[in-house]
């Protein structure tokens, strides 16, 4: 696998700029695939003179919502020759703001990007969990935060009066595995770089990690906050740490003098070549204690059973359930306001789903869901709640053709 690094805030080799911004290019036999896209000002032109060819990408996977990793989505999605997959967590596509002391600053995805994404050259897939995005290649989901010392203590807000804070769930991470162990590309590590690498590992069921290449998000950190994190990287015996993009100058120099050896430099133009091994599924249960939504799965239905049409259905159910134990703990049936376009999908955001079985549902309808953070299964049996929910929990859902494709 090869990883080039498409914007970086520096630049390192010749005809090359750099932005306040994050992207990484992998690329292998079967692998065109984008982490993030910075800003949007570099990305065409830095790829250009690497010889990276981002038309053939057909997979986007982003880190987080923010503009420096979600800028150049319209141009590279305009631009590819296919439909192209594009992983995120459903957050990432929220208003982002932060406070400072002169005022509150939008600093989210722009309009553009955001319809890029729910446009038709793009076949966008909301996740909160860990998700296989290409062969071998896993986007971590949403990551517990297990360290109180990786609070985010930033002023990251969801409004612009700053009332409302961003704990920033969507941030993820991307990972793949070699014969040395687990490769971790991180886009701003806002989680925390501890919890992202305790997370992956987890996921992994702890496998080494050989390097770890990305933001951190060190910039604003205190010296505790550094000391604690140095120590704590001791203990995952990293051969390549590569600190990039909003690391910060101080915690930049802090990391190469308490790991000189395993440090290396990167910026847009650096290439990483990787040997990568294919694993089977990782174990999708997230960690407990985190703080993920708690699965609801909404089903239309008509006399008991899943309606094939999910816009004439008369009532849907919705089922709490416990993940780990693959059980419903709570089944409510519910009456849906008439039917309009937009007004389900919202409504069914109120009600804390995060996961609808259909049958059939056209590709706007599927948007207007991912929009809303719910995954879309679709494809289902007409069967009744309990026992689609049981297939779905065991992954033995069968589905067969979406009726209203068209
Ligand atoms: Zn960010
Ligand atoms: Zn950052
Ligand atoms: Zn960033």
């Amino acid at each position: 696998m090869t990883i080039t690094i498409l914007a970086e805030n520096t630049a390192l080799t010749r005809n090359v700029l750099g932005e306040h911004g994050l992207a990484f290019w992998l690329e292998s036999q079967e692998h065109r695939l984008l982490f993030d896209t910075g800003q949007g000002r570099i990305l065409t032109d830095n790829a250009q003179a690497l010889g990276v060819d981002l038309h053939a990408v057909n997979t986007i996977v982003l880190s987080h919502g923010h503009y420096d990793h979600t800028g150049a989505l319209p141009t590279v999605l305009h631009q590819a020759t296919g439909v192209v997959m594009l992983h995120a967590h459903p957050d990432a596509l929220l208003p982002k703001y932060r406070r400072n002391q002169s005022g509150v600053r939008e600093i989210g995805m722009s309009e553009e990007s955001r319809a890029a994404i729910t446009g038709e050259r793009c076949r966008f897939i909301p996740s909160r969990r860990v998700t296989q995005v290409a062969p071998g290649l896993y986007a971590t989901g949403e990551i517990p935060r297990r360290h109180p010392e990786e609070t985010i203590t930033e002023s990251f807000c969801r409004d612009p009066l700053g009332r409302d804070p961003d704990l920033l769930l969507d941030d993820q991470a991307l990972y793949f595995d070699s014969p040395f162990g687990s490769i971790v590309l991180l886009g701003c590590a806002h989680a925390g770089i501890i919890n992202t690498l305790d997370h992956v590992q987890t996921l992994t069921g702890n496998q080494p990690l050989h390097a770890v290449i990305g933001g951190t998000h060190l910039r604003a950190a205190h010296a505790d906050r550094l000391d604690w994190t140095i120590r704590e990287l001791r203990r995952f015996n990293i051969a390549c740490l590569v600190p990039l993009h909003c690391t910060g100058q101080p915690a930049g120099a802090a990391l190469w003098s308490a790991f000189p050896n395993t440090c290396r430099e990167g910026g847009a133009g650096t290439v990483f070549e990787f040997q990568e091994r294919l694993t089977t599924h990782p174990e999708q249960t997230p960690n407990p204690k985190g703080r993920l939504s708690p699965m609801k799965i909404a089903i239309p239905i008509a006399e008991g059973k899943l309606c094939m049409h999910f816009g004439h259905c008369n009532q849907f159910a919705l089922l709490d359930v416990d993940e780990k134990a693959k059980t419903v703990t709570n089944k409510q049936m519910l009456t849906p306001p008439p039917h309009e376009p937009g007004v389900l999908p919202r409504w069914l955001h109120d009600q804390g789903a995060t996961v609808i079985i259909a049958g059939g549902m056209g590709s706007r309808a599927q948007n207007l869901f991912a929009e809303n953070g719910i995954q879309v299964v679709v494809g289902a049996p007409a069967e009744t709640p309990e026992t689609l929910v049981a297939h779905y929990l065991t992954g033995t859902l069968v589905s067969g053709t979406n009726v209203c494709d068209h």
